[in-house]
């Protein structure tokens, strides 16, 4: 059965937790491009993918998140963005073990700003940087396509046509939100009720939120004002371990799997139908998540 048709049965669906920090424990070096590992050392990759399957993740998010052409850019490594994503694909489906887990193919912000948001990059020249990612990620095998960390819901609507109107995949649309005195508002000031309509009205399959200055116990109240504004709708939320903290030089996130393992709960109770980690989150914490959701 599709992933969606199970959410849509009423199951909840546990996610993976964050890449880059399990990649620096194997060998990544700060500041190293992480997705070249999937060409350059695919059984580190590989492992960690694994370790978040052992834990109880039904999808695991390829190792792709900045793999767009103008995130290479900065390693230059633009020239391998096909490579790079069909392998990360790739690697990561050959590690599945039956067809009832899924890989889902992630993408993040394109680090630039569209001229309709007051910046200098135009849509047509954004929509064809995520086309050729989403097209190598298909072609790599992926379930669905992942657009997360998204400020900007102008760069989230242009990266859900460029899914749509390219693959035949179901796309998954998540953005930030942070809690202010006006609610919860993104970057550019949408709330998670506009967030939801305009991103389902756009294509999407399922609308969540991910990353940012939201811990869980805020994100608990973004889904429910996501499911309060459109009920039917199929929502996804990976918060991070906590607020990131800044300790002997590095950015650290405290929220133990103990800690967050009751809100995972409240989390799907507010409508969650997808639920994994972001930042700081580990096996660890998808372990916590899943023995909380699934039992
Ligand atoms: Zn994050």
């Amino acid at each position: 059965m599709s992933f969606l048709n199970r959410v849509k049965n009423g199951e909840v669906l546990i996610l993976d937790g964050a890449m880059g920090t399990q990649l620096q424990k194997l060998g990544l070096e700060a500041g190293g491009c992480g997705d070249h590992f999937n060409l350059t050392a695919p059984e580190k990759v590989q492992e960690v993918h694994k370790a978040y399957l052992n834990a109880g993740s039904d999808i695991i998010l390829t190792n792709t998140f900045g793999s767009s052409t103008l995130r290479l850019r900065h390693y230059e490594l633009q020239d391998k963005m096909y490579e790079i994503n069909k392998a990360g694909a790739e690697l990561a489906r050959a590690i599945l073990p039956d067809d009832q887990h899924y890989v889902f193919g992630d993408v993040g912000p394109s680090g630039e700003i569209l001229e309709t948001s007051g910046g200098d990059a135009s849509y047509e020249a954004l929509y064809e940087v995520f086309k050729a990612q989403m097209v190598a990620l298909r072609d790599g095998g992926v379930d669905a396509i992942i657009i997360e960390t998204m400020m900007a819901l102008d760069e989230l609507v242009c990266a859900i046509r460029a899914a749509k109107e390219n693959t035949e995949l179901p796309v998954v649309a998540s953005m930030s939100f942070s809690p202010g005195q006006f609610g919860y508002k993104s970057m550019m000031g949408i709330d998670p009720g506009r967030f939801v309509l305009e991103v389902t009205a756009a294509g999407a399959d399922v609308a969540g939120t991910n990353c940012g200055d939201c811990t869980i116990k805020h994100m608990i109240k973004v889904i429910a004002e996501m499911k309060a504004a459109k009920p039917d709708a199929v929502l996804m939320a990976e918060p991070n371990a906590g607020l990131p903290v800044l300790e002997n030089g590095a950015v650290v996130y405290k929220d133990t799997p103990e800690k967050m393992a009751e809100l995972y709960k409240e989390l799907a109770k507010a409508g969650a139908n997808i639920i994994g980690g972001c930042c700081g989150t580990t096996p660890e914490h998808i372990k916590a998540l899943s023995n909380m959701v699934k039992k």
